[in-house]
C-alpha cells in the first residue's frame, strides 16, 4: 500500500514565505495526482517534503501507513524526476540509469536486468551506449524517467517533468507517462502548471495558490464546478469570461451587469425570490464554449439574447474558432465549432447557456449559491442551439 497522505502541512522558508500552507491531502495507492498551480504557489516544496528533502516545520507526512518525518529520504522508497533531469554527461545511458543501484550495492545481473526491463519499457533499448550529448530533448527525458523507473520505487514524484520540451514532443511523452502509469501500477504526484497537462494525466488535481490547496477533485469536477474565482480562471483555455454586477432579488430575480441583464433561476428551475445568497455584488463567470452567437433581435422572438457585441478577432483554428468580442467595456471570448464566423467590426447578439453559469462572491470570490441559470422569459423551452451563425 502506497498511498501518501499529508496532515495539516506546513513549510514556512523565512517569516515571509509560507511555502506550504497547512496542506492535507490524501493520494490514493496507485492515483495518478496531479498538483496544479503558476509558479511559485509551493507545488516542488510539496514533492522536497514527500521525498524528505524538506523538514516541515508542522505536520505530518504519511507513506502507506507509515510516518516518515524522521525517515531518511533514501529509505522512503521514493523516486523523483525533476524538470531539469540532469543526466551524468560522461556517463553511457546505462550507466545513468545503472547508478543508483550500484550506489546501493547490487548485485550486476540484478542491475542489468533492471536496466534493461526499464529500456524496454521505455522504448530505449538501443540508446543504452549512448551519451547524454547523442541524444534528443525527448530521449534524455525518457532515461530520466528510466532511471526512476529502475528503483523500482512506491512512488513517483514528477517535478515539471516535461517542461523543457517542445510542444509536440511534451504531447508525445504525456500519453508515454500515462501509459507508463497504468503499466507500472504506481503512485504518481506528478507538479506542473500546465492545465491542459494536469487535465489530460490526473486522475485528479489539487489545485494550489499561495501556498494552500484550494480544490482537490477529478478534472472534470474541477471544470464544472469550481469552488473559487481563482481554480475557475486557472483551468480552462482561453479562460472562463467573467463579469461584475449586481443580483437583484425582487421578482425577477436577476444578474444585473451595465451592459446585459439576466434574469436567474435556481438549479431545480424555480424562479425564487430566495436565490442562495444575499442580494450583492457577484462575479457572473461563464466559459468561452458556454456562449453562442445569435442571430436576429430578440433571439427568434423567443428567447432574450445579449445584444451588440462588438466581434474584434477571430481566431480560427480549424476545428473550431475562437471569437473575442467586446460587450460594453467587457472583453468576452467565445469557442464555437460553427463553419461560419463573423468578422472583425460585426455587431453580434450573444446567449449563455442557461446551465452554465457561475457565480462568485466579489469579496472572498468563493463559488456561490446554486444558481445556475439565465430565465427564459417568455416561459418557452429551451431552444434547440442550432441556430448559430
Ligand atoms: P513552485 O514549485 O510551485 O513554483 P516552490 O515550492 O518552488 O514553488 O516555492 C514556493 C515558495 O517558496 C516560493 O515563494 C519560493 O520562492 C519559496 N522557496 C522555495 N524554496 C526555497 C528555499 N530553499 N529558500 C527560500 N525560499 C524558498
Ligand atoms: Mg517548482
Amino acid at each position: 500500500m502506497s498511498r501518501v497522505l499529508l496532515k495539516e502541512i506546513t513549510k514556512t522558508f523565512s517569516r515571509r514565505v509560507v511555502a506550504v500552507d497547512r496542506v492535507t491531502l490524501e493520494v490514493k495507492d496507485k492515483e495518478f495526482f496531479v498538483i496544479l498551480g503558476p509558479s511559485g504557489c509551493g507545488k516542488s516544496t510539496i514533492l522536497r517534503l514527500v521525498a524528505g528533502l524538506e523538514q516541515p516545520d508542522s505536520g505530518e507526512i504519511y507513506i502507506g501507513n507509515k510516518l516518515v518525518n524522521q525517515v531518511e529520504p533514501k529509505e522512503r522508497d521514493i523516486a523523483m524526476v525533476f524538470q531539469n533531469y540532469a543526466l551524468y554527461p560522461h556517463m553511457s545511458v546505462f550507466e545513468n540509469m545503472a547508478f543508483a543501484l550500484k550506489l546501493r550495492g547490487l548485485p550486476k545481473d540484478e542491475i542489468s536486468n533492471r536496466v534493461l526491463n526499464a529500456a524496454r519499457v521505455l522504448g530505449i533499448e538501443e540508446l543504452l551506449n549512448r551519451k547524454p550529448a547523442e541524444l534528443s530533448g525527448g530521449q534524455r527525458q525518457r532515461v530520466a524517467v528510466g532511471r526512476a523507473i529502475v528503483r523500482n520505487p512506491k512512488v513517483f514524484l514528477f517535478d515539471e517533468p516535461l517542461s523543457n520540451l517542445d510542444a509536440r514532443l511534451r504531447v508525445g511523452m504525456r500519453a508515454e507517462l500515462a501509459r507508463l502509469h497504468q503499466q507500472l501500477a504506481v503512485t504518481v504526484i506528478y507538479v506542473t502548471h500546465d492545465q491542459i497537462e494536469a487535465m489530460t494525466l490526473g486522475e485528479r488535481i489539487g489545485v494550489m495558490r499561495d501556498g494552500k490547496l484550494l480544490q482537490v477533485g477529478e478534472p472534470k469536477v474541477i471544470y464544472d464546478r469550481p469552488l473559487n474565482k481563482f481554480v475557475a480562471g486557472f483551468i480552462g483555455s482561453p479562460p472562463m469570461n467573467f463579469f461584475s454586477g449586481k443580483i437583484v432579488r425582487e421578482a425577477p430575480p436577476r444578474f444585473v451587469h451595465p451592459a446585459f441583464t439576466i434574469p436567474i433561476i435556481t438549479e431545480d428551475g424555480s424562479q425564487k425570490t430566495d436565490v442562495g445568497f444575499p442580494p450583492s455584488e457577484v462575479i457572473l463567470g461563464i466559459r468561452p464554449e458556454h456562449i453562442q452567437i445569435f442571430p436576429g433581435g430578440v433571439g427568434n422572438g423567443k428567447q432574450e439574447s445579449i445584444k451588440g457585441a462588438m466581434v474584434e478577432v477571430v481566431e480560427n483554428l480549424g476545428n473550431e474558432a475562437l471569437i473575442y468580442l467586446k460587450l460594453g467595456q467587457e472583453q468576452v471570448v467565445l469557442r464555437t465549432a460553427s463553419e461560419q464566423v463573423p468578422k472583425p467590426g460585426e455587431v453580434v447578439n450573444l446567449r449563455f447557456d442557461i446551465k452554465r453559469l457561475h457565480f462568485f462572491d466579489i469579496k472572498t470570490e468563493n463559488r456561490l449559491g446554486e444558481i445556475t441559470g439565465l430565465k427564459d422569459i417568455n416561459g418557452l423551452e429551451e431552444e434547440k442551439s442550432d441556430s448559430r451563425v
